[in-house]
């Protein structure tokens, strides 16, 4: 019971906020009012009409409660026409008029509903993607991508469902309901209460149904999450998957989250299959005893004719708003679901700031105090208790055994994650003082897949927040990381696209670009994840060279995945379970005779 209140609550809240999006286009949704205001009087008018035509032709002169026959009465002068032949003129002109306006509300209310939903979808989709770039980093460790992407794509389209087609249906039929049902209480409000008395029942098979709808759409939306990334899983692995056999596994899940997909849209089908027929049911059983008792002697001496049939005809037409308001319960209990699961994703908190410290350009002082780090959700430090000093200008090479910490090291320094006891600085100031933008202008990074966008090579040098620079400029960073050659080579040189995360590129060309970035942005502070080791040696020469370039005057921290780069850095910090455990430049470190060395005998063995 309490559980339920809260969701009750929280469903409020729900439509609260999804409202606040609607407020600043108040206006349109004013005009969509208007427009379904005029189209569900319309409906009215024309049962209305059906009254007048009735009790004109009947020829008992009588004339009911109708709104058009008290209308005709006070205005049109019969000039000695019959009742009947008033009506041949009356009707078809009066009709033409209704269905006019009742055609000019339906495009109003539809038009500018759907502009209010589709600003709605736009901001909302908006907001979400920004939501997603201030994420904290663990968010895109944590949770699978393609669930991610499926946040955007098909939990907005269900938002989007509810926004166009439910809110509409929703406005169009709940106004015509309201319509009707005060005619008919108009025309007798006895039988009209009478008639009422059903909707409990059908409120409770909506509710009833609704709630169902709700817990279905939750499981359809985690199961196309999964559906999503299993096929995004499958493309970017596809090689793995081929060559290790992984058709049957990636099949295999691919057809549990899909099969899992179908069992929870055929369970809403079912219940939105079998809603409506219920409810026209009830409509229809309501129906047949207003009937019955309408023709009873006492209350068809106070009807007319016309009054009946215009009653009734009212009450008939009842039963499409009823009908499209049950069906769209599905769409829209799909589209709360789903307004749900962005809102939690937009109200997760987003990476920290950091301080207020701004500086121009940073000198390259760094030192790392008794930093420990463990990442969320790990039973593990990453980092322990670690102290490391890197002095302006220097180039320190990180070694170590794999999972010894050298990636997380790097990441702590980016301000990608918080280390979460002990302090790192820059210039002798902790990151947390700075603003992490500006923390991020004096780190210039190359990672090890160097990661390239859908663009041009221009733009995938000159990207993100040195997207502006002179052309010289991006030339001469070209030219620094040994790129130009291979450039020109490019079928359009500079202008050349491309493609999905640079397909046609070798891993040492992708990696000069990378480096060509790092110089165009020519931070005081380099960090970089060296990927020499899969090249050949002529590549490696010349990606050597370009690297030792872009180093030059730098504060550099390099992960030297082979001891050759490590050879040449100043300083070598070996690592070991999250510590440094020597440090010291190459011969210092042979002689030594520790870890260093021991990696050292492997490499040249191997
Ligand atoms: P290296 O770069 O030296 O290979 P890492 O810094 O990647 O080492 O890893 C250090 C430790 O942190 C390892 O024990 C690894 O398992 C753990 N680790 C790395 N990344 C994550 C992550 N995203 N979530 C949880 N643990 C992680």
């Amino acid at each position: 019971m309490v559980a339920e209140r809260q969701r009750s609550q929280g469903d409020w809240q729900l439509y609260r906020r999804l409202l606040s999006y609607v407020v600043p286009y108040w206006y349109l949704f004013v005009l969509s009012t208007g427009g379904f205001v005029l189209y569900s009087l319309g409906n009215v008018l024309l049962a209305d009409l059906l009254q007048y035509l009735l009790d004109s032709v009947s020829g008992s002169g009588e004339q009911g409660r109708g709104l058009l026959s008290r209308v005709i009465a006070h205005t049109v002068e019969d000039g000695g026409r019959t009742p009947a032949e008033l009506a041949r003129i009356v009707v078809p002109v009066t009709l033409i008029m209704v269905t006019l306006v009742r055609a000019a509300g339906f495009f109003a209310g539809s038009y500018f509903v759907n502009c209010v939903a589709r600003n709605l979808i736009h901001e909302l989709r908006c907001r979400l993607f920004d939501s997603l770039l201030q994420a904290p980093s663990y968010e895109f460790e944590s949770q699978a991508q393609g669930k991610l992407v499926s946040k955007v794509t098909f939990n907005i389209e269900q938002v989007t469902g509810a926004a166009t087609r439910a809110l509409k249906t929703l406005l169009r039929e709940s106004l015509t309901l309201l319509a009707l049902v005060s005619y008919m209480l108009y025309l007798n409000w006895r039988l009209c209460l009478l008639f009422l008395a059903i909707v409990p029942a059908i409120a409770w098979v909506v509710t009833l149904v609704g709630k169902r709808f709700r817990r279905y759409s939750r499981r359809i939306q985690v199961s196309m999450g999964d559906v999503t990334q299993v096929t995004a899983e499958t493309i970017r692995n596809i090689q793995e998957v081929r060559l290790y056999g992984g058709e049957a596994t990636q099949r295999q899940q691919f057809r549990r989250a899909s099969s899992d997909n179908r069992e929870q849209s055929l369970k809403l089908a079912f219940a939105e299959a079998l809603s409506t027929p219920i409810i026209q049911l009830l409509l229809a059983l309501s129906l047949a005893a207003l009937i019955w008792f309408a023709l009873s002697p006492q209350v068809l001496t106070g009807f007319s004719a016309g009054s009946l049939v215009a009653f009734l005809t009212a009450a008939a037409q009842l039963g499409k708003p009823v009908r499209q308001l049950s069906g769209i319960q599905s769409v829209l209990q799909r589209g709360l679901a789903a307004a749900e699961d962005v809102f939690a994703q937009m109200d997760e908190s987003p990476e920290p700031t950091g301080g207020s410290l701004r500086i121009e350009r940073a000198r390259g002082d760094l030192a790392l105090r008794g930093v420990s780090f463990c990442y969320p959700d790990s039973d593990h430090l990453a980092l322990s208790e670690l102290n490391l000093e890197i002095a302006a200008g220097e180039t320190l090479a990180l070694v170590g055994p794999s999972g010894s910490g050298k990636s997380t090291l790097v990441k702590l320094l980016a301000r990608l994650y918080e280390p979460q006891t002990g302090t790192i600085t820059l210039d002798g100031r902790p990151l947390s003082e700075y603003a992490v933008d500006n923390l991020r202008q004096q780190l210039g990074f190359v990672s090890q897949h160097a990661p390239l966008f859908h663009d041009t090579v221009y733009n995938n040098i000159a990207y993100g927040a040195i997207a502006k620079a002179e052309r010289s400029r991006v030339t001469s960073a070209i030219q620094a990381a040994h790129a130009q050659e291979f450039i020109d080579r490019l079928p359009r040189g500079l202008d050349t696209d491309l493609g999905d995360d640079g397909g046609g590129l070798s891993g040492g060309q992708r990696q000069r670009i990378a480096l060509a970035r790092a110089v165009l942005k020519d931070a005081p502070v380099l960090i970089m994840d060296e990927a020499t080791s899969g090249l050949d040696s002529a590549s490696r020469a010349r990606l050597q060279e370009a690297m030792n370039a872009v180093m030059r005057g730098r504060t550099v921290v390099v992960i030297a995945h082979r001891l050759e780069i490590a050879q040449r850095a100043d300083r070598i910090a070996v690592m070991d379970s999250g510590r440094v455990v020597e440090i010291g430049n190459h011969r210092e470190l042979v002689e030594r005779g520790g870890l260093y060395h021991t990696l050292w005998q492997q490499e040249e063995r191997g």
